[in-house]
């Protein structure tokens, strides 16, 4: 396991190569997986140069006591009423007159913050534009976190299981979805990780489905994507599942995509390039002549958040590392028809992958 201050150092090594002085970090998630502090207002700052006497976290006056019990010593902890002038202030002194290059993370730093910081800084601090390097680090998990992440697959496979004991059929899909985040919950999950998706029938061929007041019908599939959120860090997976006797078609689709998911997910391991693995699904599902009804991306990253780096894409330029957890999720989605989305979640290793999410594949019915 890494603690705060190892990966504030491989984060200050991140800066240095980029010729970056020091990092403003204001996105909580970052903020988190840096010092271990879990409030709702903090900023950390993290300096290239490891000789530099402190690391600096800032938060406001409520969060005193919490921030003394979370960080360690290797942050210098300070309490403002306004914490961005007062990460200006801290850089004011540093570095006597020579450039200070500041990274600031320009996907989460809004317009207003930025401006606010710009006209507080001295002028020989130089704003820079440096999104995505904590998570870049964040994509590789310890131990711990891998502990975590197969933790929270663990649970929301249990919850999964006593929710389909209770039936399918009848039952509206706000009722499953509910019925899922409950069951999570009680089981000790800290919340869902997302609003979990139950789409029975033609609704199946919306990737997002929002879950709808109408009851499930027997003899359709039924998609279920959920997930729980445990001790910070999230689990992702999806199934679907028969309600009852199936138009051909619709078994035909199913064994389909579980072909390609099943295809794709012996292709994960560590070196293997993003687009390539995505590519060994699309193949498959372009094959059977439903190419262009797999509309997104074959997987994402896992980790404190739930759609995190690397993508498995068309798109993407990731090569995957050992100790990286993605999602593999191959979909078809016939429109005004029926759609089908089976995902696993799995650490990358050096020759392929453990796979964390364990209910099966084979066609189940549940009535
Ligand atoms: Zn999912
Ligand atoms: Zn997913």
């Amino acid at each position: 396991m890494s603690t705060p201050t190892q990966r504030a150092d491989r984060l200050g090594d991140l800066l240095a190569k980029r010729d970056l002085h020091a990092l403003l970090v204001t996105n909580l998630v970052n903020v988190r997986w840096l010092t271990g502090f879990t409030g709702s207002n903090g900023l950390a700052l993290v300096y290239a140069d490891r000789a530099h006497p402190q690391r600096l976290f800032l938060t406001d006056f409520r969060y005193l006591t919490q921030a003394a019990e979370q960080l360690d010593d290797g942050w210098r902890r300070e309490i403002a009423v306004e914490i961005l002038p007062a990460a200006a202030a801290a850089l004011a002194g540093a570095g006597d007159d020579r450039t200070i290059r500041l990274g600031f993370d320009d996907a989460s730093l809004s317009v207003k913050d930025h401006g606010t910081l710009a006209a507080r800084l001295a002028n020989n601090v130089e704003l820079v534009a440096a999104g995505g390097l904590v998570e870049r680090l964040r994509a590789v998990k310890d131990a711990g976190e891998l502990d975590k992440i197969r933790a929270a697959a663990k649970l929301a496979d249990a919850a999964l299981t006593e929710v389909l004991g209770r039936g399918l059929v009848g039952r509206t899909e706000r009722d499953v979805a509910l019925d899922i985040e409950v069951t999570m919950r009680k089981a000790g999950a800290e919340a869902a990780s997302f609003p979990p998706i139950v789409a029975s029938g033609e609704h199946s061929a919306l990737p997002h489905a929002v879950p709808r007041d109408v009851a499930i019908p027997a003899g359709t599939l039924v998609t279920i994507d959920w997930g729980a959120q445990l001790d910070g860090y999230a689990s992702d997976c999806t199934r679907t599942y028969a309600t009852g006797e199936l138009d051909p078609r619709d078994r035909e689709i199913y064994e389909l995509v579980l072909r390609a998911q099943e295809t794709s997910l012996a292709a994960v391991r560590a070196g293997a390039g993003g687009r390539e693995v995505d590519a060994v699904a699309r193949e498959i599902i372009t094959a059977a002549g439903h190419g262009e009804h797999f509309g997104h991306g074959l997987g994402h990253g896992v980790g404190a958040e739930v759609h995190e780096g690397p993508r498995l894409s068309q798109r993407s330029d990731s090569t995957l590392a050992t100790g990286q957890v993605v999602t593999v999720e191959p979909g078809v989605y016939v429109p005004g028809a029926v759609g089908v989305r089976i995902e696993d979640l799995a650490v990358v290793t050096d020759d392929g992958c453990e796979v964390l999410t364990g209910l099966p594949k084979q066609l189940q019915t549940i009535a």
